[in-house]
């Protein structure tokens, strides 16, 4: 069999799920009643409302709550997290200097113990934002995580790295070398001048296109706007354009990022952005924590969607992403971990109401409810991931992505538990460990807190034993990172990436 037919979305046999609450629409952000939910051929084959209460034989049913699975619109699928290799939460510009750390580890264990924690999480769709840990073997790579999606279940687009400047600093090498001594001199240049060309990158587009499967589909990804030049940005523009592919982009993460572009596009990042084409609906940027109002008007017009990562933004100093702005003026987004989610636990659940809460406003301002928190979680989470694919609703025809929440821990406590409380209780306290199955294409890829495809303790385990190994062999240079570290922290507060 072959990667494609086991991981197609009709493979697994018919499923009858019995529930005691369904969320159809995430944006009506109403649970509906008792039902009966059949699974074939990887679509919702029948939705059989069930009555006003669960029927008397039904007594032993769990009280469960199906929804459309969320997606994690925003990863990069490191299996070894970063705060294990001793990159520890710090601004951006300096935490990035500490991933040389990251030991070389074969890249379809890396994906898979990256997805199994995914599923176990609650993220039936990701995005894999591919940090390539050997730049001449991406292709190797992109394969190994192709089979990992594949083995563990869930559906990923694996986002290609194109660069192509400011490899290590947003701006001028040169005025970080003054700040490094000679001797580092040398690697730093080699950082700048390594990396594949823009032909190379499409060259390998086409190659990597051979690994596509139901649950794994190519996307560009210009990394960022300050990592790449602008010929490459036009041409990723134009191929989205021609191809339909649809582009992962981080935009504005932190402060330095906004002050570089301020200082190098004199009519604006965003206007540049656009005028070459790349603002689109098949666009999805990462972060957006420094968007102004009216660029968010203008992403909102051209239908792109920010993938937004709060606790990200929180653990690397980012900031708090303006997801007012985003709601005011109709710029859809999604929720997205980035590998780096509050308590390093992929617990999706937890994510979502941490972004919630950190942007409800204060009283006498629209609340964020129910709808819009779901709409972003499981609809446009999704679409930035697969496009429209019919998915992100619970209705026949509709893939059968199905997460199904037991609601008996977080209603224990209540004095008048029932169905009319469960979506407010789910807004202050759902999360991982309320998950009872997961499924994606009808095939059940997490049940019990478990990942179904693949064995994650062992996984970890051996992910971990791996690494351990590989950093006896070559340990990292922690006299070289400190430096780095230090000069690319006196490079920013020098103002150097600004005019
Ligand atoms: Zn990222």
């Amino acid at each position: 069999m072959s990667i494609n037919a086991r991981a197609a979305a009709g493979s697994a046999p018919a499923t009858v799920l019995r529930v005691a609450a369904v969320l159809a629409d995430p944006a009506a952000g109403r649970l509906d009643g008792p039902a009966e939910i059949r699974l074939e051929h990887g679509r919702i084959a029948a939705l059989t409302p069930l009555g006003n209460g669960l029927p008397e034989d039904a007594s032993e049913v769990q009280p469960l709550i199906a929804l459309p699975a969320p997606a994690n619109a925003h990863d990069h699928g490191r299996g070894l997290r970063s705060a294990a290799f001793g990159a520890h939460d710090e601004a951006l510009e300096t935490w990035l200097a500490g991933l040389a750390r990251e030991p070389l580890v074969d890249p379809w264990l890396r994906a898979a113990v990256a997805f199994g924690r995914m599923v176990e999480g609650g993220a039936g769709i990701a995005n894999h934002c591919h940090n390539t840990q050997r730049g001449d073997r991406l292709l190797q790579e992109a394969q190994g995580v192709a089979k990992a999606a594949a083995d563990v279940g869930l559906r990923i687009a694996f986002a290609l790295p194109f660069a192509g400047r400011n490899a290590v600093v947003y701006g001028e090498l040169d005025r970080l070398l003054q700040r490094v001594p000679p001797g580092d001199h040398d690697a730093l240049r080699a950082m700048r001048a390594g990396g594949r060309s823009l032909a190379e990158n499409l060259a390998l587009m086409e190659q990597a296109a051979a690994f596509e499967h139901a649950g794994f589909q190519l996307q560009y990804c210009p990394v960022g706007p300050q990592w790449v030049d602008n010929a490459t940005l036009a041409a990723i523009a134009r191929g989205s354009a021609d191809s339909g592919r649809r582009v992962h982009m981080h935009l504005l993460e932190t402060r330095y990022q906004r002050e570089w572009a301020d200082a190098h596009y004199a009519d604006g990042l965003i206007a540049h952005l656009d005028a070459i084409g790349l603002l689109s609906p098949r666009l999805t940027v990462a972060h957006a924590v420094w968007l102004t109002p009216a660029e968010c008007e203008l992403l909102a017009e051209r239908g792109v969607i920010v993938a937004a990562n709060a606790s990200s933004n929180l653990r690397l100093r980012s900031g708090i992403a303006p997801v007012r702005a985003f709601r005011a003026s109709g710029l859809r987004f999604g929720i997205g971990m980035d590998g780096m989610s509050l308590d390093d636990d992929d617990d999706l659940l937890r994510e979502m109401r941490l972004l919630r809460q950190l942007n409800r406003g204060t009283a006498g301002e629209p609340d964020f409810d129910a709808g819009a928190l779901f709409t972003a979680a499981c609809v446009d989470g999704r679409r930035s991931v697969l496009g429209d694919d019919g998915g992100g609703r619970i209705a026949v025809g509709a893939p059968a992505d199905l997460l199904l929440l037991d609601s008996r821990r977080f209603s224990r406590d209540c004095l008048a538990p029932g169905r009319d409380q469960w979506l407010a209780l789910m807004l202050t306290r759902m999360r991982a460990e309320d998950i009872a199955a997961l499924y994606i294409g009808g095939r059940a890829v997490a049940v019990g807190g478990r990942a179904c495809g693949v064995d994650l303790p062992a996984l970890e385990a051996e992910l971990t034993a791996l690494a351990r190994a590989a950093r006896a062999l070559a340990p990292p240079d922690e006299s070289r990172i400190g430096r780095l570290r230090a000069g690319v922290e006196d490079y920013y507060r020098a103002g150097c990436h600004g005019p």
